[in-house]
């Protein structure tokens, strides 16, 4: 559902529902539609902790909500002519206001942080057939998930022609795949959507359901379904210099086995589709199912049974819940604590009368978007930073950390309430942002109250034929759910990629998968990692943005190389050392490459494979156009 300029504008239901908008997305709207920067008061800036609503007293949302009506109630009827964008010096003043500072890095961001309903700034604006009309240049996109049919769109538009092979029946790659009861993003809708693709959320954080339907809406009404192989799995690809293209090889779930040639490869295999089965002693033993979050099983009845579930990550805190309310019993094995961030409106269905003005008050969605977009992409970096003269230690690496330590500290003693007896086994022994720091809106330590739930607080030591043993105590268990994550650190796995001159990219790599700018890696030419390695952030940016960011990078390379007169392009081995040292480095300083806590930003060897450690904007504006000099083209 998209803005509808033809609506009558200044009917009676825009005023009465104007009384739903969150007030700091209406104040920008103003200020962008009317141009009077002064409506952006300062006393009216909002809480940044607190958005969209901006943690106002009822009053104050209330006159700003009257102020902003009296301005716009004349301009209503000319919605439609509106502009699309604020000129710049309103962009200006709103960015500032918004975020308390004229921050540079604000500024920068606040250009793709804002984008009015249906522009696709970043959309492809040269055609193959234009540009290189004589040259075969074809695309496989390995991968349907969030990223691959990003990819696929970028080269759709660019004329380029391509085949998405995907493993598995569906498009949506993780969010098919995962489909455990309570499974839900924990990042706010309206910014876990393409900046391009706005959509009609019902719920503040999208249930797995409605992020599997937007991503097969998209791809259907882009088209990309009829250039995806389904049950087709990639088995390896190989650099062929002499044509300089790839033979992609798959095999199908049948078992056929073929091979495609391709001159690009856009690998957008994701971090987390390999579930990490725990090396238990006697896992194998164990007489009841064994689930794992990622492989549900839909049919397991849990009435009256009792349950053990193995770790408490985020997809842990979604199912075991749901879980508890049906089992006879639950106990939960928790090697480490999770940090909690308190998030009301997790399970909330937005307001229908919101959900109105997102449809129906032009630019209403975009600065909503824009409330919660710019302040996450520049993030708390600092709070996640190693200060060495603090001195750092595994209870907070700065006093930024630790005072981000406190804050999240009093919700969980907060949540215990009177049940103190369970502090010493919430609170975790490890700095904030070492790993992620999980969304709750109450239910974790509610259910940790419930009579038939038990938190043990030690790592299982092995598990038997009929339960789970955690020291010298032997927890009886008709049914033991794994919630024990992903294989993340093994990018690409178990995918044989051959580069120039037999290069096997897993040997190169070794546990240590590294690419620039997570995208590209000398060897390997025209070969590109969507999500690749260390694209994730914990404070400091937005997935779906970072995809963009990549998806811009690889379609700025493949114009290059439709452009030129040259067939491959091969990044420079010194460019990507300096990048793999600066990234190195910059990761020990961060929280998650410091602390010695378990976590999946972590490898076997401790280093941070994962993690961007840079802030938001410098992966913005170093992906934004490939740079020639950082390649040999040939
Ligand atoms: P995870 O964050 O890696 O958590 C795995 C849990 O299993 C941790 O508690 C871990 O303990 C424990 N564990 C792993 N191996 C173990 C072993 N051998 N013995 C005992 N415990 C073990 O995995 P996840 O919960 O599936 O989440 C993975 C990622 O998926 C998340 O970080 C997030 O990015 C994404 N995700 C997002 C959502 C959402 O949006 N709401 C939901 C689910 C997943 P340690 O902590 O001690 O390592």
């Amino acid at each position: 559902m998209v803005y509808l300029p033809d609506r009558p504008l200044s009917d009676d239901a825009l005023l009465a529902n104007l009384d739903s908008a969150q007030a700091p997305a209406l104040l920008m709207l103003t200020a962008h539609v009317t141009g009077e920067v002064s409506v952006l008061r300062p006393e009216w800036r909002p809480d940044l902790a607190k958005l969209p609503g901006g943690g106002y007293a009822p009053e104050t949302a209330t006159s700003i909500r009257d102020h902003c009506r009296e301005r716009l109630l004349p301009l209503l009827d000319s919605q439609a002519e509106w502009p699309e964008l604020p000129e710049d010096s309103v962009r200006r003043a709103i960015c500032s206001w918004l975020m308390g500072e004229d921050s540079e890095d604000a500024q920068a961001l606040a250009e793709v942080a804002f984008t009015p309903d249906q522009a696709d700034p970043r959309a492809a604006d040269w055609d193959l057939a234009q540009v290189a009309p004589e040259r075969t240049l074809r695309a496989v996109v390995i991968g349907a998930g969030f990223s691959g049919l990003l990819a696929a769109l970028r080269l759709k538009q660019a004329g380029v022609p391509f085949t998405i092979l995907e493993k598995s029946s569906n498009v949506a790659g993780t969010w098919a795949q995962n489909t455990y009861p309570n499974c839900r993003t924990d990042v706010p809708s309206h910014v876990y959507t393409y900046t391009f693709v706005p959509h009609d959320w019902e719920t503040y954080f999208g249930t797995q359901q409605a992020i599997f339907d937007y991503l097969n809406e998209f791809a259907l009404k882009n088209g990309l379904l009829e250039h995806v192989r389904f049950d087709t799995e990639v088995t390896a690809t190989r650099w062929d210099a002499a044509s300089a293209s790839w033979t992609v090889e798959t095999r199908t779930a049948d078992g056929d086995v073929s091979s495609t040639e391709a001159e690009v490869v856009v690998s957008a295999v994701g971090q987390l589709s390999r579930p990490l089965i725990p090396r238990i002693e006697g896992l194998d033993a164990f007489e009841g199912p064994v689930v794992h979050s990622a492989e549900w099983d839909h049919d397991l009845d849990f009435t009256g049974k009792r349950v053990a579930v193995i770790g408490t990550g985020a997809s842990a805190l979604q199912f075991a819940p749901a879980v508890a309310r049906d089992a006879a019993q639950v106990t939960i094995f928790q090697r480490s604590a999770p940090w909690l961030r308190p998030t009301p409106e997790l399970r909330k269905p937005i307001d229908p009368a919101e959900r109105w003005l997102f449809a129906h008050l032009n630019h209403y969605r975009a600065y909503y978007r824009f409330s919660i977009f710019l302040p996450r992409l520049i993030g708390n970096l600092p709070a996640a930073t190693v200060d060495p003269d603090y001195p750092p230690t595994e209870v907070s690496v700065s006093a930024a950390n630790d005072q981000l330590r406190m804050q999240l500290t009093d919700y969980l003693i907060e949540q215990a309430g009177d049940r103190r007896d369970l502090l010493e086994k919430i609170i975790p022994d490890y700095p904030p942002a070492a790993k992620r720091i999980i969304r709750d809106d109450g239910t974790w330590v509610s259910t940790l109250k419930r009579d038939n739930v038990r938190l043990i607080g030690q790592a299982v030591q092995r598990i038997d034929k009929d339960g789970v043993w955690s020291g010298d105590e032997h927890v009886p268990a008709d049914i033991i759910l794994l919630g024990t994550g992903f294989r993340a650190s093994e990018f690409l796995m178990p995918m044989k990629v051959t580069g120039v001159d037999g290069q096997d990219l897993h040997e190169t790599w070794g546990i240590d998968a590294s690419a620039y700018l997570g995208i590209t890696l000398p060897g390997f030419p025209n070969f590109f990692c969507m999500y690749g390695p260390n694209t994730n952030t914990v404070i400091h940016g937005n997935l779906v943005f970072f995809l963009e960011c990549q998806a811009a990078y690889m379609l700025s390379a493949v114009r290059l190389l439709a452009s030129g007169s040259h067939t491959s392009m091969d990044l420079r081995p010194d460019v990507f050392a300096d990048y793999d040292d600066e990234v190195t480095e910059e990761s020990a300083k961060r929280a998650w490459g410091w602390s010695k806590t378990h976590s999946w930003y972590q490898n076997a060897a401790g280093r941070s494979t994962i993690m961007w450690p840079l802030p938001a904007r410098t992966y913005y504006e170093r992906t934004r156009e490939v740079r020639t000099d950082d390649y040999q083209l040939s």
